[in-house]
């Protein structure tokens, strides 16, 4: 007879583990079903090892600027391309192995191989079924093996996987995807990275920091065009004076490639083209969610664009089927993965006062140099929706922290309903701007309007100060500028 359980889930990353273990923690049966690695594309692929990649970066940069510091440093600083891919596997080894205590910890079964829905209640776990995208992990110890498994419940969680433009498809060579930009054997001498998204952003100022002659190619009109505008400009002067050359409004129309090297053509907005050549080109336009071959179809699940269509609860039109993380929609980030779970299963274990995600606060980070933070309404989109609203900013070139650490390069700025006072939009680039910016998200879920971040008092001396004065520049209020 097939095992059963309470809940299933179907993938082991951030949305997939956490819903597990909260869902035990709840007093539920629940399974997972993996198929390549515990703790999914972020801890293994994604934004944990990107980290220490960009980690190594960050102290490169500081040891190539000692003098500044008052520090001699003999010979040069080289990057050890092996060592530094060692590190970087190692921290995601550590993740991913944190995760298989974790389910232990919390009596939650493993199921290694690929689940497919066979009807609403009901899944069979096979081999996979056509060459993996992401490279294999290690397999967990005691996980259970194929067959079929009933559960009440079934939360689909199978992230996300590269996106490719037909006749640029990256084939891990020449055109490479985030798999193979993570793990290189060795430094290309130039690089094109198409695309400057999070991903793209942050390999490219990885790769720059290593060396690297790197050329980012954006259709758009900005760099990281989520972000607002003003932000971005400040960040792409940045990336710039560090030596990485940007094409905006340009689109990579074609590639060719040679034994060694590729040359892509670059058609313009303004109908000019160019042909650059680079050893190694990234390809990072983006994601496609991981939607065929899990019996979607055949259960009746809604998808849309091709993501699955929830509720703000993770419920799919299906009784029974839920969704959560990248394979249900954007912003296709981790954080939002795990309260997706967290917010699912505690519904579908009938708890009282859950709230359905509300993605108008999910803040977002790009970890480059200078980092990129922000959360809410950017000061365009506030625009657009009509709003009256009064922005604030502040320079770090202003705060003292900043001056004292040698990263004056930077800014905060924050939207307000005129009206209300509310916070509509916080934004901010500069030095560990990824840390401060949940003192915003706080303050935003709090409902807080522009008097209670004046009446709060910031310790000094802290980047965080500057939070304090953007709000007060946007009252006409700054003390330090
Ligand atoms: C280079 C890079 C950097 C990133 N950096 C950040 C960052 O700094 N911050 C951030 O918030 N986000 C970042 N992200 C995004 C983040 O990794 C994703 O948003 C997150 O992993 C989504 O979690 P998930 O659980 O929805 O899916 P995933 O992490 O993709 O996990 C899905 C899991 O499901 C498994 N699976 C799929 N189909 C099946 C099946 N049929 N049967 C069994 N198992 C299956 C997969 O093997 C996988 O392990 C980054 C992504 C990339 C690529």
């Amino acid at each position: 007879m097939a095992q059963s359980y309470d809940l299933i889930v179907i993938g082991a990353g951030p949305g997939g583990y956490i819903a597990a273990i909260r869902a035990a923690q709840l007093g539920m049966k629940v399974a997972v079903v993996e198929r390549e690695h515990l703790a999914g594309i972020c801890s293994n692929w994604g934004c944990i090892p990107t980290k220490a990649l960009l980690r190594t970066a960050d102290v490169m940069h500081t040891a190539q600027h000692a003098k500044d510091y008052g520090l001699t440093l003999e010979g040069s600083i080289k990057p050890d391309v092996k060592a530094i891919v060692a590190r970087s596997r190692g921290i995601a080894a550590r993740m991913n192995n944190g995760v298989g205590f974790l389910f232990k910890k919390n009596k939650v079964d493993i199921i290694w191989g690929e689940a497919k829905i066979t009807k609403p209640g009901e899944i069979v776990v096979g081999k996979i079924s056509k060459p993996v995208v992401q490279p294999q992990g290690p397999v967990p110890k005691n996980t259970l093996g194929e067959g079929t498994y009933t559960a009440k419940h079934i939360i689909v969680a199978t992230g996300a996987r590269p996106r490719a433009l037909p006749g640029i498809e990256p084939e891990g060579k020449l055109i490479w995807t985030y798999f193979e930009a993570m793990k290189p054997e060795e430094l290309p001498k130039s690089l094109l990275v198409m695309g400057s998204g999070a991903i793209g952003i942050e390999f490219a100022s990885f790769y720059n920091a290593m060396g690297v002659d790197v050329t980012v190619v954006e259709i758009m009109s900005q760099v990281m065009p989520v972000e607002d505008a003003e932000i971005s400009t400040f960040a792409k002067k940045q990336f710039e004076k560090q030596g990485i050359k940007i094409h905006l409004e340009a689109k990579v129309a074609k590639v060719e490639k040679g034994s060694n090297s590729i040359t892509a053509t670059i058609e313009k907005k303004d109908g000019s083209s160019e042909k650059i050549t680079a050893d190694r080109m990234i390809s990072a336009i983006g994601v496609q969610a991981n939607i065929e071959n899990i019996g979607l179809e055949a259960a009746g699940v809604k998808t849309d664009r091709g993501f699955v269509v929830i509720d703000g609860y993770g419920k799919t039109n299906v009784e029974g089927i839920y969704a959560i993380g990248d394979v249900a929609g954007g912003p296709l980030l981790a954080h939002k993965a795990e309260h997706e779970a967290v917010v699912c299963v505690e519904k579908i274990a009938g708890l009282p006062n859950v709230h359905a995600t509300d993605k108008s606060k999910i803040p977002g980070c790009t970890y480059c140099n200078p980092q990129v933070a922000s959360v809410g309404l950017t000061e365009a989109k506030a625009k657009e929706q009509g709003r009256d609203i009064r922005v604030g900013r502040f320079s770090f070139a202003a705060n003292g922290k900043a001056v004292a650490l040698g990263e004056d390069q930077g800014m905060v700025k924050t939207i307000f309903d005129k009206k209300t006072g509310e916070l509509l939009g916080a934004h901010m680039v500069g030095a560990e701007v990824t840390e401060l910016i949940q003192g915003f998200v706080v303050a935003m879920n709090l409902e807080t309007t522009e008097e209670d971040l004046m009446h709060t008092i910031f310790p000094h001396p802290t980047l965080s100060e500057s939070m304090k004065e953007s709000v007060l520049d946007a009252y006409g209020r700054v003390l330090n500028a």
